[in-house]
């Protein structure tokens, strides 16, 4: 039986991007996020062919969702393994199956799916990031997870391996409720609270995601945005074969466990960084700008002893304090330790990272992202060169909603 969805989806490049690697599908019932992570076109390639397999495994194989994301899994994998040039890419994947009085959502990475309900807003997935993982663990607070520096170290990514665990849920649907799938661009600009009032405020689905979008961006927009909005119609129960009439209400979740009522697995090492994102390096970089005109020699002394980053220099993993990057000529970084990891042993996206720089808020976070990066080394080994025949060019995302 089918169910009168309304829905929209909205996506924008950012201001600090050039090029938007998120991808997404809104093909009722099946809606879905990606945002694809590696140097060059690899992320646009990897976000766009997860969707695509995924829409192709489950409205055309007949596939269970669960198996449709493995299948994009080992698409991604195999086109990263066979092809140098996309070496390294990944993406994350927030899909999710609607049904009349149920919704599937299965779930890798740092994109995120949201629950509005009279009012309140639930967030049904977890990150699958470091900083998510030391939360859970209390290492730290977690109200501090969303501003950690790792918090866009992905701890699991579509295409890394040929192997992916993915977190599976079913949530029962009630009439007037809305869902959100969004990637982390959303929800690295806008705190819950300020999504729920525009999930509240925009009565249409077109809209809501539009605002969302544009809030982002507005808010900074480091990062590509999308976000796909999914209403269930108010009032009318739709009809439950074979279970009576109206709605049930969900059962209550169990106290004490989590949304998806099991332990965590065991850490997996940090495979994939999300691009950082860039709120304090600006911040430190108008300090210094200030001093150019001016303002003093404060604010450079600040910003140069209380800013710290992981880089490269030489080819080596190196701990630098200040910022990366550069204005006007000058660098703002210096050498504090150079490690004994090789950045050609680490995976493409990660060389990319380095030198972009990892940005720390001190000595011992920028430790930190190195011990991290330490867990990531990999024996070199020669790719297969590509045959002509078999370069793999970017799929076009489907499904794009009108
Ligand atoms: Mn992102």
């Amino acid at each position: 039986m089918t169910v009168a969805l309304r829905h929209a989806a909205a996506t924008d490049i950012g201001l600090a991007r050039r090029t938007n690697e998120d991808a997404f599908l809104a093909e009722p019932p099946l809606f879905a996020v990606a945002d694809g992570m590696g140097g060059h076109s690899a992320g646009d390639v990897a976000s766009a062919t997860a969707v695509e397999v995924l829409a192709r495994e489950v409205k055309d194989a007949g596939e269970a969702l669960a198996a449709a994301v493995k299948a994009a899994n080992e698409a991604v994998h195999r086109q990263a393994s066979s092809d140098p040039g996309l070496s390294g890419m990944g993406t994350t994947m927030t899909a999710m199956l609607a049904g009349p009085t149920s919704a599937q959502i299965v779930h890798v990475g740092d994109s995120r799916a949201y629950l509005l309900r009279e009012g309140r807003l639930e967030r049904l997935t977890r990150d699958h990031t470091v900083a998510d993982r030391l939360a859970r663990e209390g290492k730290i607070p977690a109200e501090d997870a969303d501003r950690h520096p790792q918090r866009s170290i992905l701890e699991r990514a579509l295409g890394v391996s040929p192997e992916v665990n993915v977190d599976v849920e079913v949530i029962d649907i009630r009439p007037d409720d809305r869902l959100l799938l969004c990637t982390d661009g959303l929800t690295s600009m806008l705190t819950d609270e300020e999504i729920r009032e525009i999930l509240e405020a925009e009565d249409v689905p077109e809209r809501a995601s539009k605002r969302l979008v544009e809030e982002a961006v507005r808010a900074g927009g480091n990062d590509n945005v999308t976000a796909v909005v999914v209403d269930y119609p108010a009032g009318e129960a739709p009809g439950i074969e074979g279970a009576g009439t109206g709605m049930a209400p969900a059962p209550p979740r169990p106290a004490g466990s989590d949304f998806w009522g099991r332990s965590a697995p065991a850490p997996a090492p940090p495979i994939l960084s999300a691009p950082p994102r860039t709120g304090r390096r600006w911040l430190v970089m108008l300090a210094i700008v200030l001093v150019v005109l001016g303002a003093g020699a404060f604010a450079a002394r600040w910003a140069l002893s209380n800013s710290w980053y992981v880089g490269e220099n030489d080819g080596m993993v190196t701990v630098f304090r200040g910022v990366p990057g550069s204005f006007a000529g000058i660098r703002f970084g210096t050498v504090e330790r150079v490690t004994d990891i090789r950045t050609d042993s680490l995976p493409a996206v990660y060389q990319r990272r380095l030198e972009e720089g990892m940005t720390a808020s001190d000595r011992d976070q920028a430790e930190g992202i190195v011990r991290d990066i330490r867990e990531l080394r990999v024996a070199p080994s020669p790719f297969p060169s590509p045959s002509p025949g078999t370069s793999p060019s970017p799929a076009p995302v489907p499904g794009l909603s009108p």
